[in-house]
């Protein structure tokens, strides 16, 4: 084959930096970065955004108006043409023998005369038109036909990239073309191993990534990278798994004065689930084996309850307990209730945010083993504090997943049994792959009583009704959470109704009436207690808030919950939300008020409308938007979740755990 572009001879290996290509100096490299890529590796699991069909190859003969097709023809004639405003275009006439037809190329004058010789010949792609009898096509993708040489951009199916302001989507097609034709891959699988599972080969993967050969083949190529994929989730998970302090963990206590305790004095009775799932934990605190347990259930099905019994085992049997949450806001929260549900005893509870004064004493009561339970954000734990005597750790995930990062306070010098709370309940695939090497349990029912929260779209001209019954609502005594998006305007989202504006405007007109308060992040914990602790008294009939309220405040008889800008969260965020309300045997409510509301955005809020069931909800999510979205994952830049799909590859995520964990690879 001849060589179309000008390369050097040497050969590239997966490893090497991006710049070992000619063409990519110091700047394109940072640009690349910015997209994850840094060595050809990376270049190479770059996943095309999409792909386009550009293999339509006809004839200006049987061109048909307005639909996309690839040419061949010879250039006939070129020229420059300067327009009146200053821009040039070039000009080409070209045909393939059978006809004759116009490539117009605004703008790109040069075009004319440093690639459309005459004679040369050229693939263009791209929709032809037809003007008074005369075929011409604008901005075409072009590519020389030079025989016997594979084309990039034209005749085959195109991956298509989402990439960084700079870098132009032929230059970086072209990157990948050439690296492939460079790069040896070498596979770690041997080819048995793969025919056995149905496995292509990592190169031909990698390959058919970019350029397929058929759309068959690319999904081929998919369903190898995302076993790939799982397969390193799972060693990391393994990896942390497999150590000894997973068979000499610490041996708890469930039979301790603390714990029985508490449960003979519950108001109510569990329901079977919850019993089912604290028994699996309380099972798993009393051995040697180190818990490594995951609880997931649907909003408001008593996941802290099951905590609690959890906690009061390890503080039975003298050791402390250390609660994870994501924010300090969610620290904060659980800190309160932990105070509230377990204020009958005599324990030292302790919150340690980075907003907490005198956190150096706090962690030398700590590490004097002066505290028993110890609340904060995974950070401060990470940086300096130690632990006299660490028993158990209780990480509440909600709906960020940094699963990953926060296996390191485990290592801790402890061998601590590790139990996950996820609020946001995920389909078992998912759970399976993100949640790797840990027993899941499910609480799948919910106290008795409740009824499913109404759920109602309401469009700008019904406003005033809405009032209205808010108003009918606080007489009869029943509260309600107004939550917005933001605190306060922001110029670059004008479509954001802030939150401060919006209290002091309702505040001061419609619910004069009416007793009305703000929370928000921005408060200090004491202030945010005292709002919290005045809502929950029936002190506050409308508290106007942002999402710190997404967890843990419980209010029974808080019955409605509005969302301005509804559109702006995610399906699961809603759904956790709405958990706030539906607490009590009260029918509850939940109004979604859009700013704008694009199709799609409708199609989703209409979800939530008909569906009560976190589960189904997040399945419809994955559905709809892509799993790294719903994680969170992408954005943090944890996640390596490029190839799978949640929606087809339970067989590849089952097998590749299952080959992980048997050590077959
Ligand atoms: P989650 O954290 O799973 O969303 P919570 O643990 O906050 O749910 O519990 C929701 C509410 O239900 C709390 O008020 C809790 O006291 C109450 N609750 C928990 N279990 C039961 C039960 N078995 N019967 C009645 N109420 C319960
Ligand atoms: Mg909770």
């Amino acid at each position: 084959m001849p060589i179309r572009y000008k390369t050097t001879s040497t050969s590239y290996s997966l490893s090497d930096l991006v710049t070992v290509l000619p063409e990519i100096g110091e700047k394109r490299a940072k640009k690349l970065s910015s997209i994850g890529i840094i060595t050809i590796k990376d270049l190479l699991h770059y996943p095309p955004r999409r792909y386009e069909d550009r293999r339509r190859l006809t004839s200006i003969k049987m061109l048909n108006q307005k639909s996309e097709c690839t040419l061949l023809l010879s250039v006939v004639k070129s020229r420059i043409v300067y327009t009146s405003k200053g821009i040039t275009q070039s000009r080409i006439i070209l045909t393939d023998e059978t006809e004759k037809i116009e490539a117009i190329f605004w703008g790109r004058g040069y075009l004319a005369n440093s690639v459309f010789q005459e004679g040369k010949k050229f693939f263009l792609f791209g929709k032809p038109e037809k003007y008074n009898g005369r075929w011409t096509i604008t901005n075409p993708e072009y590519e020389e036909f030079i025989p016997e040489e594979e084309n990039i951009h034209t005749n085959r199916i195109v991956p298509i990239y989402t990439l960084p302001d700079g870098i132009s989507l032929r230059s970086f097609r072209r990157w990948v073309f050439e690296t492939l034709q460079k790069v040896k891959i070498v596979d770690p699988l041997p080819s048995e191993f793969l025919q056995e599972r149905n496995l292509v080969p990592l190169s031909e993967a990698i390959t058919n990534l970019h350029f397929p050969n058929t759309l068959e083949y690319l999904e081929q190529s998919r369903r190898r990278l995302a076993y790939d994929e799982v397969v390193q989730i799972q060693k990391r998970w393994s990896k942390w798994k497999n150590t000894e302090f997973d068979k000499n963990a610490c041996v708890h206590k469930t039979d301790g004065k603390l714990l029985s305790t508490f449960r003979s004095n519950l108001k109510f009775k569990l329901t079977r689930a919850q019993e089912k799932v604290i028994g699996e934990v309380l099972n798993d605190m009393s051995s040697p084996k180190r818990m490594f347990r995951l609880i997931q259930g649907d909003v408001g099905c008593g996941k802290t309850l099951v905590a609690l019994h959890a906690i009061l085992s390890a503080v039975d049997s003298g050791y402390q307990v250390a609660v994870m949450a994501p924010t300090e806001v969610l620290a904060e929260q659980h800190y309160l209730n932990f105070l509230n549900a377990l204020s009958a005893f005599s324990l030292k509870i302790v919150l340690l945010t980075s907003s907490v004064k005198n956190a150096p004493e706090i962690r030398k009561k700590i590490s004097k083993g002066e505290v028993d339970i110890i609340i904060g954000t995974h950070a401060l734990f990470q940086e300096s504090t130690i632990f006299n005597k660490l028993g158990l750790v209780v990480i509440d995930e909600q709906h960020r997943f940094g699963v990953l990062q926060r296996q390191k306070l485990c290592m801790k010098g402890h061998c601590p049994d590790v139990l996950y709370l996820s609020a946001t309940p995920i389909p078992r695939t998912l759970a399976l792959t993100v949640y790797g090497g840990m027993d899941i349990s499910v609480i799948d029912e919910l106290p008795p009583g409740r009824q499913p929260v109404k759920t109602y779209i309401i469009r700008k001209e019904k406003r005033d009704s809405l009032y209205k019954f808010i108003i009918e609502q606080a007489k009869q005594g029943k509260a309600t959470y107004w939550i917005c998006p933001s605190i306060e305007e922001s110029e670059s989202r004008e479509d954001l109704k802030p939150l401060l504006n919006i209290y002091s405007e309702l505040s001061n007109s419609i619910f004069l009436s009416l007793k009305t308060d703000v929370l928000h992040g921005r408060l200090s914990f004491s202030e945010k207690a005292d709002v919290i602790r005045r809502f929950a008294e029936g002190k506050i009939d409308v508290l106007f808030c942002t999402t710190v309220i997404e967890v843990g405040i419980d209010v029974p008889h808080a019955t409605s919950l509005v969302v301005e800008n509804a559109e702006c969260f995610g399906l699961s965020q809603l759904h956790q939300l709405r958990g706030r309300v539906g607490r009590s045997s009260l029918q509850s409510y939940c109004f979604l008020l859009p700013n704008k509301l694009a199709q799609l955005s409708a199609k989703r809020l209409k979800i939530l409308c008909s569906i009560n069931d976190g589960f189904k909800i997040s399945e419809q999510d994955l559905l709809l938007r892509g799993q790294g979205e719903i994680l969170g994952l992408r954005q943090s830049g944890e996640s390596d979740l490029k190839f799978i799909d949640f929606s087809k590859d339970l067989h590849i995520i089952q097998q590749a755990r299952d080959d992980v964990f048997s050590d077959k690879i």
